[in-house]
């Protein structure tokens, strides 16, 4: 059976390209009746952040991604985080070194630096040169550079053949290793170890990650070789990049970050449309599409190997396109996190509605509401030129409107529509343009919920002072 996984390290925040990777395992293991795992590589002690894992689960469980095996859910060959499984690595480290496969190197890092140092000046290819292999502890001892906790290298042979047939790039040969480190001082495996004998243990049969894992799959095979494994198929995907072809990195870009789109309003099935685009095309063409057509397609074929730029102005057309096909409620729902504290139920119902239609993303609300919690507004002369009454006329209207709206009694949106209507009538103004300087008077800008919404969200008070604050 298909078996596929991803292997996130919690380093922080989540990475958008872990979710990623799991689109496109998940996607192919279910499109095969196979299995998706969820495995934890935190052997990296120095990275490791605590409720980084935590973060990582919430995340893609957000994206409707679910796994059949992992740290939360277990499986058949948990434990599924690497911190729980070092004896298991342990026993196999021993077994490379028992059979010559791995050597014990004592090189303190300032010796490695300096190697490496020498190698760059003199321009040799940069890996290790073998100065501990074949000595006892107590040879290398007697040289400079020794620390006393060895690490265990693999034996590389010169000859190693380490072509394989990527299912999207077709054969690549990746460059000739250097004796990697497999097993660290720490007593913990590092990441070339431990993911091969876990995807081993695990049973994966396919291995989808990003394309800087390339080389390592070089050794990684010779792991599997010496260890007398069958290798899973591999699967290296594009890296999404910036329009200037980097690549995009937490460092560099907030978008790198899982969380944003969540701090930003994008819908979980806009992202994973968007992410889906990227590097996969649907067999016609289309550009909007669920995860569920994706699975019911899927085709290492139609996964192109070049890195496709990551366009945000894509991703926000999507949201738009995804909001808009909200209903009423489910709008609210996703919006209600994004909103001022003071709105009212009913504020939140006649004016966050209307705004569904011109909404990318919901962390724009705040900003299309700041009108109705402003301590003052101020009409663009621009704006009234366009779209208002001339000035001497917009005086007139607002102070009218002012006039009427200040007594009436009750304060209804019936009664509201009705005596802005009279107002109009009576002073033979153009109706567009006064209703248009009315909300530039109460919004500070053209563009609002209709003008009786907007007035019985303001109430009464706020109504008649900013009209009057305009007129004056
Ligand atoms: P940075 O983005 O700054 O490199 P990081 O060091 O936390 O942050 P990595 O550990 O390099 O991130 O990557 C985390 C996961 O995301 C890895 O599985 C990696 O393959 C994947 N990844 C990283 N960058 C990209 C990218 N540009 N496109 C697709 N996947 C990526
Ligand atoms: N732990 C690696 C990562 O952070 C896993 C890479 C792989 O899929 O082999 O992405």
């Amino acid at each position: 059976p298909v078996r596929t996984r991803i292997a996130p390290s919690p380093t922080g925040d989540p990475h958008v390209g872990t979710a990623y990777a799991a689109l496109f395992n998940l996607a192919f293991a279910r499109r095969n009746g196979g299995e998706f795992i969820l495995r934890v590589e935190d052997t990296d002690r120095t990275r490791y952040v605590e409720g980084s894992e935590q973060q990582v689960f919430d995340t893609l469980r957000w994206l409707g991604f679910s796994w059949d095996q992992g740290p939360d859910v277990g499986g058949p060959a948990a434990p599924y985080r690497q911190s729980e499984r070092l004896p298991i690595y342990r026993e196999v480290a021993d077994r490379l070194l028992a059979e010559g496969h791995a050597y014990e190197c004592w090189c303190s890092s300032e010796r490695l630096t300096q190697m490496r140092e020498r190698q760059q000046k003199l321009k040799i290819p940069t890996g290790y040169d073998r100065l501990c292999y074949g000595k006892t502890r107590e040879e290398r001892a007697e040289l400079p550079g020794f620390t006393e906790v060895p690490v265990l290298r693999m034996l590389v042979p010169a000859d190693a053949r380490i072509a394989f047939t990527d299912l999207i790039r077709g054969e690549i040969t990746p460059p000739q290793p250097d004796d990697q480190v497999i097993l660290k001082a720490d007593g913990f495996p590092t990441y070339h170890l431990a993911v091969v004998v876990d995807d081993n243990a695990m049973g994966v049969t396919h291995v989808i990650r990003g394309e800087e894992w390339i080389s390592s799959t070089a050794k990684h095979l010779l792991l599997y070789r010496w260890l007398g494994w069958a290798a899973p198929q591999y699967a290296h995907m594009p890296l999404l990049r910036n329009a200037d072809r980097s690549k995009i990195s937490k460092r560099k870009n907030p978008a790198a970050r899982l969380k944003w789109f969540q701090e930003e309003g994008y819908l979980p099935e806009a992202l994973v449309n968007f992410l889906a685009l990227m590097g996969y095309s649907m067999p016609d063409g289309k550009e909007i599409f669920t995860f569920d057509e994706v699975v019911e397609s899927f085709d290492f074929a139609r996964v192109n190997p070049v890195g496709p730029v990551f366009d945000i102005d894509k991703l926000n057309w999507l949201n738009g396109h995804y909001l808009r096909a909200l209903d009423d409620d489910a709008f609210l729902a996703a919006a209600e996190p994004f909103l001022p504290g003071s709105l009212t139920a009913q504020d939140i119902r006649t004016l966050v509605v209307p705004l569904r239609e011109r909404t990318k993303k919901l962390a724009e609300l705040p900003e299309q509401l700041g009108w109705l919690a402003a301590e003052t507004v101020e009409i663009q002369p621009a704006d009234l030129a366009k779209h208002g009454l001339p000035p001497a006329d917009a005086r007139a209207a607002l102070e009218a409107f002012a006039k009427t709206l200040e007594a009436l009694d009750p304060f209804e949106k019936a009664q509201i529509t009705a005596s802005l209507d009279a107002v109009v009538a009576e002073s033979g103004l153009n109706r567009r343009r006064s209703f248009m300087t009315a909300r530039l008077a109460l919004v500070g800008k053209p563009v609002s919920p209709p003008l009786d919404d907007t007035i019985v969200a303001l109430g009464q008070d706020r109504t008649v002072t900013r009209l009057r604050q305009a007129a004056a």
